[in-house]
Formats: structure tokens, C-alpha cells, sequence
């Protein structure tokens, strides 16, 4: 234990959300450099306070005006360019610069529903057009059209932006299972890509995407299973760790705690041991969650200690849909959106 942090016992729910709602009305000067993933920042906080149970601390005005400031990120129309863009800063005067991003247009839908919105203003076609075009031959997804930027990142945005608006034809399946499994390290875990080492981060978009693919038992054998099952396993020190030898970072309670809990044995982990890291991570000043007890707090950190929090069933905490990375609760409005779209 660091000096000068005491070890908090429980959770600064209050501080927290006080902390998440600070990151919507303003960005704190470290994360101006960010400013193009102010979307990103919009998920961590919104779904977030979903998280805490705290959705009511952003008012109905508040509410309608991130909705409106979402849709006004969507290209729609624009064929292979289609999706979410990231920030303003890219002008919505010159249309010919505009271009979907497809982490942006995951987090943009799957705040849209957190928020409670219908989906009903969402270009359907033309975002599956835009997933469709960042399909490289080898499987892979990059992150935009322009980008040569290409791993399981985008790959498991890709899928999740399938899942939200129930149509995977944007995807061509056989080839991005292909890409996932040759993406299997001599370890059992999975990389970014084909013959790249296994990391928490890459293992979690991989296990993901099968199972939002609904593929997940299917592809991989009981031995494959087996030794994913144990690299994950392996990966806890108290919190966990994103590969071997390295310290244990709040994150990687959700990144490997949701991993472990979509192949079943997260109940072979130490859930006291976790609980004690990520609260350890608190920050009890500013609130929010930093990667390790010694650094500053950050929106992914605390969105993901939250939910590392939440996958050990902490008191009074949102459940969460480990495979959209959403609530519960958000989740079971999109099962409702899937119903009248499909009459
Ligand atoms: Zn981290």
C-alpha cells in the first residue's frame, strides 16, 4: 500500500457520481488532449452513473440535450463513410470530411440506450453499410474507412453495433471467427491479431464477439476453452493483471472478470481479494477510479472499476450485460426495441 492513501472499505458511491457528472459538463484539463473521443468520455460517464444507479442526476433537459448531441454525431447517407463520428471538432459544414468510426458508433448507440432512447432516429441501413466497408479480406475490422488501423478492438465494435441494431448483415462471420482464431497465442489467450501476444484487453473483444456471434461453444473446442479458461485464471494477483508479469490495473476487473464470466468460472476467482484492488483504486478526494492506487482517476478506469464491481455483485450497483459492456438494465430496453422492430 502506497503512502497517503488510506484503504477505503467501501464504496464512494456519492463522490463518484459527483465525479462522472463533472466529465459530462466539463472535461478536466489532463484528458484535453482527448477532446476526439468526447463520445467515448459521454459512454464512460453516462453508463456510469447507469452503473451507480445515479442515471437521475442528469435531468430530462440534460438528457434530451445528449441525446440531440449524439444524433448530431451520426453520418448517415454516406454509404461506406456511414457511422458515428467522434467530437465536433470535425465541421459539420464539410460533409466530405465527415466519417463514421466505429468505436464511436458502438459507444454513440449504446449510449443512446442507456439514456433511454428508442433508437428510432438511427440510420440503420446506412450504419450496417458503414460496419460492411471497415471488413478487411482477412476477417479483421478497421476502425474507419480512412484508417489503416485493424485488431480485435474494431472487430468486437463491429459486433456489438450488429447486436444493438439486430442485423449482422454488415458482417461477414466465417471470416472474422477465421481472424479470431488465428489470433490464438501458443498460450491459449488471444492478441489484437494473428501471431501477436495475448493480452486481457484483445481476449476480451475475442470471447465477446463469439458470443454476441453466438458462437462462443461452438468454435472453440473443450481443450481450447480449457486453456483460455486458465490464462484468464492465472491473470489474478488481488485485482487483475492484463498479462503475465505485469501489476494488477482496475481495468482488467472488467476486462478478464467479464472474459471469465462469459466462459463460466468466474466463480474461480478470488472476489474478495478483486473487491479490496479496485476499491484500493478509489480516489478519495476527486472520486473516480485510477488504474493503480498511485496514479490519477480517469473516465475509463472508473467506468471499469464500477464494473468490475458490479460483475462481483457489489450492493446496490447496476447488474451489467458483460458482452455489450452496458447495464442490465439498458439491455433489457434493447431487447424491447428488438420486439417492435421485429412487428
Ligand atoms: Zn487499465
Amino acid at each position: 500500500m502506497e503512502m497517503g492513501r488510506t484503504m477505503p472499505v467501501e464504496l464512494d458511491k456519492k463522490r463518484h457520481a459527483y465525479y462522472l457528472k463533472r466529465i459530462l459538463q466539463v472535461m478536466p484539463s489532463k484528458m484535453a488532449q482527448y477532446d476526439s473521443n468526447r463520445l467515448m468520455f459521454a459512454f464512460f460517464a453516462i453508463s456510469g452513473l447507469d452503473v451507480l444507479n445515479c442515471l437521475d442526476m442528469i435531468n430530462e433537459t440534460e438528457k434530451t440535450a445528449a441525446i440531440e448531441w449524439i444524433y448530431g454525431r451520426q453520418v448517415s447517407n454516406a454509404g461506406a463513410k456511414s457511422g458515428f463520428q467522434p467530437s465536433t471538432m470535425i465541421s459539420d459544414q464539410t460533409p466530405d470530411y465527415q466519417c463514421g468510426y466505429l468505436p464511436m458508433t458502438y459507444t454513440g448507440l449504446a449510449t443512446l440506450l442507456t439514456l433511454g432512447d428508442d433508437l428510432s432516429r438511427v440510420d440503420k441501413k446506412s450504419i450496417i453499410e458503414g460496419v460492411k466497408a471497415c471488413q478487411n479480406s482477412n476477417g479483421c475490422f478497421m476502425a474507419m474507412i480512412t484508417d489503416s488501423e485493424c485488431d480485435m478492438r474494431f472487430l468486437y465494435c463491429a459486433c456489438c453495433v450488429s447486436a444493438i441494431l439486430d442485423d449482422w448483415s454488415g458482417v461477414d462471420r466465417a471470416r472474422a471467427i477465421d481472424y479470431i482464431i488465428k489470433s490464438i497465442s501458443y498460450d491459449g489467450a488471444m492478441g489484437q491479431g494473428p501471431e501477436l501476444e495475448s493480452h486481457g484487453g484483445s481476449t476480451f473483444c475475442a470471447v465477446a464477439s463469439l458470443y454476441l456471434m453466438n458462437e462462443l461453444d461452438r468454435v472453440l473446442s473443450n481443450d481450447q476453452l480449457e486453456r483460455l479458461r486458465r490464462w484468464c485464471l492465472m491473470r489474478q494477483n488481488d485485482g487483475f493483471q492484463g498479462r503475465p508479469g505485469k501489476p494488477s490495473d482496475t481495468c482488467y476487473s472488467f476486462w478478464i472478470g467479464a472474459t471469465l464470466h462469459l466462459l463460466n468460472v468466474a466463480n474461480l476467482t478470488d472476489p474478495e481479494e478483486n473487491r479490496e484492488f479496485i476499491l484500493s483504486t478509489q480516489d478519495n478526494i476527486i472520486g473516480g477510479f485510477s488504474k493503480f492506487y498511485d496514479t490519477h482517476s480517469d473516465p475509463l478506469h472508473t467506468y471499469l472499476g464500477l464494473c468490475g464491481l458490479s460483475l462481483l455483485e457489489y450492493p446496490e450497483l447496476q447488474s451489467i450485460n458483460a458482452a455489450l459492456n452496458i447495464s442490465s438494465r439498458a439491455y433489457a430496453h434493447l431487447q424491447e426495441i428488438h420486439k417492435n422492430w421485429k412487428n
